[in-house]
């Protein structure tokens, strides 16, 4: 009987073990499978080691290249990159020890192994079968890169190689401009290196509203990294000093290649197929708004089931999904309420409707926007470039996106983001009274700006 249990998760990623988690607060039995370290992707080659180092890149550019203009006399400032990438996995391993306590104190049985979907109702784990009316998928996602150009781990690298390294090229050319790209693209450049960033479509974060993508092209041009939009790469060759990466109309050389043009999911050899299970044409698992499958008792939450692929989303579905099994009513995932967060230098926070997608939805919409520069503390930060923008519904007033650029926009975000949850109009967010000086100005400027009544501008 020990391997019976309520509900099994099959991986154990920000998404499956917060799921586990919350069927654990609500009464049921659970397990949860993993092959690897429990953490997944966020935590080990993801979210935190990439800020980790994005901290330390931060601060070396900000004495090494800025001190002197907050009065600080800071010749000679240099680096150490072994023990920047200490740092990145003492916190790692930190924050990993925490996640294997909450499976103790949450007494969630996990199982160390490379598991499968073995019929209804069961998952083969090594040598155990366990055996649940409810299992969960959460088994995430990895890089994917371009035809003809593979990863070797050392030209050519993946985020998990480019997270992971010991050492720092003097130059790098990095093909996409999602949020892994203009991630890295700041790190690299803030330690000095040469950057060149390439992307396909014709703007930088393409998934974001116009004007950020413009305001972040300036900010990244004028930091000294070499951005080229509408480029087509068509092939990269390994040399013995670097890389050669090919254009349609030129070529460009660089110690190495970072392919950051987004991730595939996990979805074959773990027995979904066989289940069943519906995939969509990339191999993400089709679920509804509570992360059910199309095969009753089976549920995929995180990256393996699509939408935005981002940790703190496959936590939302993960309790969502938990919820759900326990027989709860809870109000199904929507995607329009999932903050975005790009830790890019300037940094991108949004969430909602861009004004182009409110409109091309029916919207009459109404914009607020209130710049960087006229609040006291992005000057006091040094960081004056950037803005807030609020869309909103024109008759009803109703919150429909927020977005915004600059120094602690990922912070900032959270605020227009909980007036969405509760369906709040832009008027509202105006009448909260934001701390001054704080950076969360700049959003209540912003939400006044769309009844034209913003005040310090
Ligand atoms: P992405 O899909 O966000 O961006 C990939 C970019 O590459 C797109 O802009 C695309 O147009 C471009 N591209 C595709 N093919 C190309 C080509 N041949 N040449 C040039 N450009 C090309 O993917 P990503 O940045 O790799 O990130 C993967 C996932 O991980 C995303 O869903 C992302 O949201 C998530 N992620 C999030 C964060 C964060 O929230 N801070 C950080 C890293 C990754």
């Amino acid at each position: 009987m020990a391997d019976e249990f309520d509900v099994v998760v099959l991986g154990g990623g920000f998404g499956g073990y917060t799921a586990a988690i919350r069927a654990s607060q609500l009464g049921l039995r659970a397990a949860l499978v993993e092959s690897s370290k429990l953490g997944g992707t966020c935590l080990h080659l993801g979210c935190i080691p990439t800020k980790a180092l994005l901290e330390s890149s931060a601060l070396y550019h900000r004495l090494h290249d800025r001190g002197a203009e907050f009065g600080i006399r800071a010749e000679g400032v240099t680096f150490d990159f072994e023990r920047i990438a200490r740092r990145r996995d003492g916190i790692v391993d930190q924050l990993w020890r925490g996640v294997q306590g909450l499976m103790r104190k949450n007494r969630i049985e996990v199982v160390q192994a490379c598991g499968q979907l073995a019929g209804p109702g069961a998952i083969r784990a090594g040598e155990r079968t366990l055996r649940a009316p409810a299992v969960i998928i959460a088994t995430g996602s990895e890089p994917r890169s371009l035809p003809g150009i593979e990863f070797d781990g050392q030209r050519i690298v993946s985020s998990d190689h480019a997270v992971l390294a010991n050492r720092l090229p003097a130059s790098v050319v990095i093909v996409g401009a999602g949020a892994v790209g203009v991630e890295f693209a700041t790190f690299y450049r803030q330690m000095g290196s040469r950057v060149t960033l390439l992307e396909a479509l014709d703007r930088l974060v393409p998934l974001e509203d116009e004007e950020v993508s413009q305001l972040l092209l300036q900010s990244f041009r004028r930091a000294g990294i070499e951005c080229r939009v509408e480029a087509r790469v068509k092939g990269a060759r390994v040399g013995d000093n670097g890389v050669t990466v090919e254009l349609e109309d030129a070529q460009l050389e660089a110690e190495q290649l970072l392919v950051a043009v987004g991730r595939a999911p996990r979805s074959s050899g773990i027995g979904l197929e066989e289940a069943g299970v519906a995939t969509d044409r990339q191999g993400f698992v089709q679920v509804d708004g509570w992360m059910r499958t199309t095969v009753p008792g089976i549920w995929a939450v995180g990256d393996v089931a699509g939408g935005f692929l981002l940790a703190h989303a496959a936590a939302h579905e993960g309790i969502t999904a938990a919820e759900d099994i326990a027989g709860h009513r809870v109000q199904p995932v929507e995607q329009n309420l999932v903050t975005r967060c790009t830790f890019s230098s300037p940094e991108i926070g949004s969430v909602g409707l861009t004004e182009t997608q409110a409109r091309a939805r029916g919207h009459r919409v109404k914009v607020g926007r209130f710049p960087l520069q006229a609040i006291g503390k992005a000057l006091i930060h040094g960081e004056p470039a950037g803005f807030a923008k609020l869309v909103a519904d024109e008759e009803t007033g109703q919150l429909l996106g927020a977005h915004v650029v600059g120094v602690q926009a990922t912070e900032l975000i959270a605020e227009p983001a909980l007036a969405r949850l509760f369906q709040g109009d832009a008027w509202e967010v105006g009448r909260n009274i934001h701390p001054h000086p704080t950076m969360s100005e700049v959003i209540g400027e912003a939400a006044l700006a769309v009844d034209g009544a913003a005040i310090n501008v």
